[in-house]
């Protein structure tokens, strides 16, 4: 039998007043393997049942239902099991407390530095849910979270959510996945449609550190570049283009190209198509399109597709967040120096003219990172105000002229 207990629940109840009080057992039936809490967890799995937690000595009388009992003091914890009417001492692990759970991580990431910090997540699909979940990884403190969607059958296979979570507003799944791998996380929901709500829209990306820009449309883009500009907040954006053939990233720094500078040099990309309903309301799919015409629209590229594109991001975000302190990726700082990366999938429509790998010398090709500083645009309508232009990397170009 494996049975993992909370060191920071343990600690809070040992230096409480109470002398006993009961808990949850939370068993993973038929796997012997159990984890005993004093509080309930916000997302229970496995069979739950009633646990007893106790700093008296180990001879408290069990209650008829409760199967576990954890003593609290000497030694530190004891936990025993009754069986047969008897109680039986088995070992237990540690679940470790918020100070010591990332220290094997240490030196790679400074988790003192991104504990602190607040990222705001606009959309959680394939895009945002995979980035939320590995910024917290990463020990990322706290979180908005933000999508009105929920988790449907179609989402499924990019998306990091389960069947299980199938009809669940994506901001609880996500935020169970999170706190799954640091339940010391501090998350905030907004299940709402930002374009609709812009005043929130605001207070979000007001309170953030970082926003990463994942929804999947131009009003909801603009929308939030308008609010970047507003507040002078970094903001990353990405997306993929038609079934996930390629995709890019663009990340906005506070007096530099904005996402409208973005679209107005490279123009409108054909972007990829996941869903019937946001495409009809964004106009991508127009109104009179039979139901059966507009699936055949919606098209999807793989999971494996999207990963190169939300990987970027993930890199892009850590450098910004852990910016001027020392930490293990700060020397990312030299390398992601563009504000604009263009990466391709596969040879196939605006690619297909692209070398294949071997031998590619200078020529671009499919599977690498092609960064280009896009500069202001004297004529942006959302950030024309100053006059501050960027130098242009003259080195693409051409090859942003292709758009
Ligand atoms: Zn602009």
């Amino acid at each position: 039998m494996i049975v993992y207990l909370s060191q920071e629940e343990l600690d809070a109840f040992a230096s409480g007043e109470a002398e006993s009080q009961c808990g949850y057992a939370y068993e993973w039936e038929g796997e012997d393997v159990v984890h005993l809490h004093t509080q309930p967890l916000a997302h229970a799995f496995g069979r739950v049942s009633k646990c007893f937690f106790s700093k008296a000595a180990p001879i408290v009388s069990f209650l008829n239902d409760v199967l576990w009992c954890v003593f609290v003091g000497g030694d530190g914890p004891q936990v025993f099991v009754k069986t047969d009417n008897e109680l039986q001492r088995v070992d237990s692990q540690m679940i470790p407390s918020k100070e010591n759970l990332y220290s094997r991580s240490k030196g790679i990431l400074e988790v003192g530095i991104l504990e602190k910090k607040h990222v705001a997540v606009i959309g959680l699909g394939s895009f945002g849910s995979q980035i939320a979940i590995e910024l917290a990884k990463a020990g990322v403190g706290e979180f908005s979270l933000v999508d009105f969607d929920r988790v449907e059958l179609h989402n499924l296979a990019r998306h990091t959510c389960f069947i299980k979570d199938l009809g669940r507003l994506k901001t609880d799944a996500i935020e169970e996945s999170i706190l799954g791998k640091n339940p010391y996380t501090k998350i905030h929901k907004y299940p709402l449609d930002i374009s609709k709500n812009n005043q929130r829209l605001e207070e979000i990306v007001c309170c953030a550190d970082l926003v990463i820009c994942a929804t999947d449309n131009n009003p909801s883009r603009f929308a939030l570049s308008q609010a970047l500009v507003d507040f002078q907040k970094v903001g990353i954006f990405g997306r993929a283009f038609t079934r996930a053939e390629g995709g890019d990233v663009f990340i906005y720094h506070p007096g530099q190209a904005c996402y409208s500078c973005l679209v107005g040099n490279i123009g409108v990309v054909h972007e990829e198509i996941t869903d019937e309903v946001s495409a009809r309301q964004t106009g991508i799919i127009p109104a009179y399109v039979s139901a059966q015409d507009a699936d055949a629209m919606v098209q999807v590229g793989l999971s494996a597709d999207i990963e190169p594109i939300c990987n970027m991001m993930i890199k892009l975000a850590l450098v910004e967040l852990s910016r001027g302190e020392a930490s293990g990726i700060s020397c990312l700082e030299d390398e992601l120096v563009y504000n604009y990366y263009l990466w391709a999938n596969r040879r196939e429509r605006k690619f297909s003219n692209w070398h294949i790998l071997p031998g590619a010398g200078p020529m671009p090709t499919i599977m690498r990172w092609y960064g280009a500083n896009i500069s202001r645009r004297d004529d942006c309508a959302v950030c024309s105000k100053d006059e501050i232009l960027l130098d242009t990397g003259d080195e693409f170009e051409e090859l942003l002229q292709s758009f």
